[in-house]
């Protein structure tokens, strides 16, 4: 197939875009018109061929967690999600069925968030190669972040970790927007626990003291520290708030050397997974 067919079979899947996409699919760019009162929040995610993912694995589920491993970070910032654009190099033989797949189950989880595609590039290549660019909004000013975690704060997750990478991606969007004015820092789970919580220590200049850590069915307390990919929501609260069901606190914010992490008296390295590394 062609890379004109390929892109006229992405829009007719696509379908028509919401009403603030004014252009979608097929000029040169999209054109988005902004609401006012917010600010427009941007991540992009890589997902690659024998880095994450294997090249047999069901195209469907790879399109679904492309989007998924972005929506996350939207809704680690309490964001909703507006548009996203997709890049995507495929060897020749996948520009078929393969493609197909892929783009339904980015688009059925795109339906599922509210947000739509908006446009992207494809071009070939030996493997296959993706980028999922998600464009949120946030109300002005009010958007989560990392740095902003006080002393005595607890920290909480959203959910049990240490889970496999087969397990589905469902990004926490709702439970973002619900910790907006409420939460002091956010960020979401993508490479393990102790590094990324030691990245929230360092960006608000503070320690923190793990008491306990709610573990998936099966994963050991090694895997639900440093093991990666679980997608869920760390936060922290001022200490007189209470957590939104389902969340676990794991521990508080201390003052100490920034970005030092201790459980039991013990310090904890951050091990979480790092590229090059
Ligand atoms: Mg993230």
């Amino acid at each position: 197939m062609n890379e004109l067919a390929l892109i006229e079979r992405i829009a007719k899947l696509a379908g028509k875009p919401r009403s603030e996409v004014l252009v979608g699919i097929g000029d040169d760019c999209a054109i988005y018109r902004p609401k006012s009162g917010e600010d427009l929040l941007f991540t992009t995610d890589q997902m690659i061929e024998g880095v994450h993912f294997f090249p047999n694995a069901k195209p469907r589920t790879i399109g679904e967690r492309a989007l998924a491993r972005s929506l996350s970070d939207i809704a680690a910032m309490g964001a909703s999600p507006r548009f996203c654009l997709v890049t995507l190099a495929l060897p020749a033989n996948r520009t078929g069925p393969w493609a197909t797949s892929f783009f339904r189950g980015l688009l059925a989880l795109a339906a599922r968030a509210g947000t739509t595609l908006a446009g992207g590039d494809v071009a070939h290549n030996d493997t296959i190669h993706i980028d999922v660019m998600v464009c949120g909004a946030a109300p002005k000013g009010k958007a989560l972040r990392r740095d902003g975690a006080r002393s005595g704060d607890k920290i909480y997750v959203s959910g049990r970790l240490g889970r496999p990478w087969e397990t589905k991606i469902n990004p926490r969007l709702s439970l973002g927007q619900s910790l907006l004015g409420r939460a002091t820092a956010c960020m979401d789970l993508s490479d393990g626990l102790s590094i990324d919580l030691h990245r929230m220590c360092l960006a608000s200049k503070l320690a923190a003291r793990l008491d306990s850590v709610p573990l998936y069915k099966g994963a050991s307390l090694e895997r639900a520290l440093h093991g990666g990919e679980d997608y869920e929501l760390l936060f922290t609260l001022p200490k007189k708030l209470k957590p939104p069901r389902g969340c676990f606190e794991i521990g508080e914010m201390i003052k100490d050397v920034p970005g030092r992490l201790e459980m039991a008296g013990r310090k904890i390295r951050p091990e979480g997974y790092s590229h090059f590394q």
